[in-house]
């Protein structure tokens, strides 16, 4: 880990927004899902889109001060963004412009699924300015995702990485799920040199999270499915990261390698605790320290902004002592580490008198090692992430 690489607006103090749009809408919902997402919803695609314009204008108008906030990132997830059709999100786009300042957006982001898009809607996409590509290829074993209930097969996932980079996306990412039921680490090797061979720029690995609820995990209750064992887990995760490392990708986030710091930018936002704002059923936004979210459901969201209400469901202002622990736990998840100079100018306090004997204590274990003016995982903090986080809440 090093910290050479920093993005320029890591360390800026000038105020920019990241936008998020959720698509909640999918071809066929997968075994292990429980995000927003519905399928068999296509005939409220065009009062969805509408609610959304809507809600977008009525933000606008509630916080006007929001409006004079430079937008830098604007990020399409779902569900699957691609559902829609480009008028469709190309009008989700011209109502954003006109609200909000998006003259400097550095980025536009969308989450795809491989088989449902073809060359000229990648064509299309490109024209209207998304700059980036985030495919949920999950795993390149045909058997592991009908398993899943993905809707492609790993020759799909192949052709639509190809035809991405084809029509000239710079930035295509690749997601990649581990510790599927019956998974070897084999498997997990041919999933990473696949990805690599294919030549995206960035990729995602998570382990699988068994959320309850959803079929996958009836399926692993009932004893149908065995899942892979602790040690074979962190045998996986062990294999991926000196593969990945191997490949020349960094790791920058826990999660998430590039080989050329072609970063998920909006995504670093999170990390980096500053502001966003997000549209759509579900949505999740985080501004002026406040943060709201939306109804998740489809047609609620619509009837509420046909009423012109602001779907918001829940709303919490964070307190200090919370904004301490979210940012110095998102910051130790990228490379770029805890810097003691960004805690004192957001906090005006030193993060050594608050976290001075936390971060010694981590540092003999072995998590935490400082570098120039941060405080960064080691690998084997990284691999116990949760527990180093967990030392951070007061
Ligand atoms: S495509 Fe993504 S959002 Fe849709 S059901 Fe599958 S995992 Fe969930």
């Amino acid at each position: 880990m090093n910290n050479t690489c920093r993005p320029s607006f890591a360390t800026s103090n000038t105020r920019d927004m990241g936008v998020y749009l959720h698509i909640p809408f999918c071809r066929k919902k997968c075994s292990y899902c429980d995000f927003a997402s519905y399928e068999g919803l296509e005939a409220y695609y065009d009062d969805y889109v509408t609610a959304l314009c809507t809600e977008i204008k009525l933000w606008a108008k509630k916080y006007p001060e929001s409006t004079s906030i430079p937008v830098q990132t604007i990020y399409f997830g779902g569900g699957t963004p691609t559902q829609l059709s480009i008028p469709q999100i190309e009008h989700i786009l011209n109502v954003l412009y006109k609200h909000y300042p998006c003259n400097d957006v550095i980025e536009v982001s969308m989450e795809a699924n491989p088989g449902e898009i073809d060359k000229s809607y990648l064509q299309d996409l490109k024209s209207l300015g998304v700059t980036r590509l985030s495919y949920g290829v999950q795993t390149f074993d045909d058997s592991l995702l009908t398993l899943l209930r993905r809707g492609h097969t790993s020759s799909m996932a192949k052709q639509a990485i190809t035809d991405a980079l084809s029509v000239g996306f710079q930035s295509v990412s690749g997601d990649l799920i581990y510790a599927l039921p019956g998974q070897h680490l084999k498997d997990i090797e041919t999933n990473v040199k696949t990805l690599v061979d294919l030549g995206v720029s960035h990729i995602s690995i998570y382990g699988l999270q068994l959320e309850e609820g959803t079929n996958l995990h009836k399926q692993v209750e009932q004893g149908q499915l065995l899942l892979p064992s602790d040690d074979e887990n962190e045998a996986m995760y062990d294999c991926m990261l000196d593969q990945l490392a191997s490949y020349g990708f960094e790791r920058y986030e826990i999660s998430n390698f590039t080989n050329n710091q072609a970063y998920s930018h909006h995504n670093l936002r999170y990390w980096q605790y500053k502001e966003y704002l997000a549209f759509g059923a579900g949505a999740y936004s985080f501004y002026t320290d406040v943060r709201r979210n939306n109804e998740p459901y489809v047609v609620p969201y619509i009837t509420r902004l046909r009423q012109e209400l602001l779907p918001v469901v829940f709303e919490e202002t964070i307190s200090e002592t919370r904004s301490v622990e979210d940012f110095c736990f998102l910051a130790l998840r990228t490379k770029w580490g805890l810097s003691k100079l960004n805690f004192e100018q957001r906090f005006n306090q030193s993060l050594l008198t608050i976290f001075g004997n936390e971060l010694e204590h981590l540092n003999k274990q072995g998590l935490l090692q400082q570098v120039n003016d941060s405080w960064c995982l080691t690998r084997d903090g990284a691999k116990h992430g949760n527990y180093v986080f967990s030392q951070f809440i007061r």
